[in-house]
């Protein structure tokens, strides 16, 4: 079958081996998978979840009482005083976006703790210049560069001693950066730092790829909100689109009323028929993050043993869902993002190519053989064309479909 499936008699062999290098690093990710499991399990307990909360609304969508309800059991679970979990959020970017605009006002200045943020955040920001950017409406970018892929304290804390910073941003994944991620421990220490100094600055952190990997969230650890994507963890690949913003009830209001409007805020949005997805996205997500993990460990092994070079190593500690594999080849690297496409569920025949993607400065290539379009807690594997040709992937609904898809995909660069 694993001939059949595409798969050299090499990488059956070399798989074998593997998994049994990184068993006690799966057990390890199985054990967080119940932690957070039942922290869903209590939340959907608390709220006494029932049929009745999968009814939907239409129109302006008042009195949504399975959308209020969801946002309730959102925020028990991620440790919020409220939130807003939206199908009305086109994707993580367009939820970061609403809480910049939602935070900061003409003249203020934030700060990217973490170098660069996120790509797509280039234009909303105004790295890259934009006419609807913050810069457009006078609103300051600062960045402090990570040291050692950790975060720059001592600048930090000089900066923000002036008290004239409104928002500092932290980005818990690498994004399409080298550097690794930001774990939870580490956030903590520069929440401390930061509130020595500060008591009145926001702390934001961008927790796209985050949620479910650690037992803690962000906010946890003292920060004030947090954004990300239900097409990536949180939707546990069964939501259809949307996502969240989750922390300090004020910060969460301010987000509701840029998202619709002053006055209407959190009142309005209709769910219309999504709601039962959102709640079994949510019930499934530490299984599928815990599924997601497992294929990144079993991918770093396997092609740590090949000669590449992987981050983070098999058995390191990660705080996000993403792996990097350094190919240091062009060829290579599009030749590995095709077999992932070829190892996947849906579009397994298709053969993805760079293109010139909105929101992105180099060319990208994709792979996603997804259910649903786009979404990376599906195995996907995309790289920015550009030297030294490092891939990230990320997602696996299954470890067992994850797993088979990376074998394909290194039967097509042995
Ligand atoms: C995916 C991602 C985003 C943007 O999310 P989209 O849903 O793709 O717009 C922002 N930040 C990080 C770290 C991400 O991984």
């Amino acid at each position: 079958m694993y001939k059949e499936f595409g798969i050299k008699d090499e990488v059956i062999d070399l798989s074998e081996k593997v998994e049994n290098e990184i068993s006690s690093v799966i057990n390890e990710v199985n054990k967080r998978c119940e932690i957070n499991t039942m922290k869903v399990l209590k939340a959907f307990n608390k709220y006494n979840i029932s049929d009745m909360h999968f009814g939907m609304t239409t129109g302006y969508g008042y009195g949504d009482v399975g959308r209020d309800t969801i946002e309730k059991v959102f925020a028990e679970v991620l440790g919020a005083e409220d939130c807003l979990v939206r199908s009305q959020f086109i994707s993580g970017t367009h939820a970061l976006t609403v809480a910049l605009f939602a935070f900061l006002r003409p003249n203020d200045t934030m700060i990217s703790i973490c170098g660069k943020p996120y790509d797509t955040l280039d234009e909303v920001i105004g790295i890259v210049p934009n006419d609807s950017s913050l810069k457009s409406y006078g609103i300051n970018y600062e960045q402090i560069d990570l040291v050692e892929d950790d975060f720059d304290y001592q600048r930090i804390a000089d900066r923000l001693s002036k008290n004239d910073v409104k928002l500092i941003e932290i980005q818990r994944s690498r994004g399409y950066a080298t550097r690794k991620s930001i774990t939870i421990d580490k956030i903590e220490k520069v929440v401390s730092v930061i509130r020595s100094v500060n008591k009145d600055v926001i702390i934001m952190v961008d927790n796209c790829y985050g949620e479910f990997v650690d037992e803690k969230e962000p906010l946890a650890v003292g920060a004030d909100v947090m954004v990300g994507s239900l097409i990536k963890n949180l939707g546990g690949g069964i939501a259809p689109n949307g996502a969240y913003i989750a922390g300090k009830k004020s910060l969460v209001n301010l987000a509701a009323e840029r998202l619709t409007a002053p006055g209407l805020g959190k009142e309005v949005g209709p769910t219309l028929g999504i709601n039962k997805y959102i709640l079994q996205g949510l019930f499934f997500a530490p299984s599928v993050v815990a599924s997601s993990l497992k294929t990144a460990i079993y991918t770093s092994r396997m092609l740590e043993n090949l000669g590449y070079k992987p981050v983070p190593a098999y058995n390191e500690k990660r705080s996000d869902i993403v792996q990097t594999v350094e190919f240091g080849d062009k060829d290579k690297l599009i030749k590995y993002c095709q077999g992932i496409q070829m190892g996947s569920p849906i579009d397994s025949n298709s053969v993805p190519e760079p293109w010139d993607m909105p929101g992105y400065t180099d060319q990208v290539i994709m792979a996603a053989g997804a259910f649903t379009q786009g979404s990376s807690i599906e195995l996907s594997c995309d790289a920015p064309i550009r030297p030294p040709y490092i891939a990230f992937q990320q997602g696996g609904l299954t470890y067992e479909s994850g797993k088979l898809g990376v074998m394909k995909a290194i039967s097509q660069i042995i």
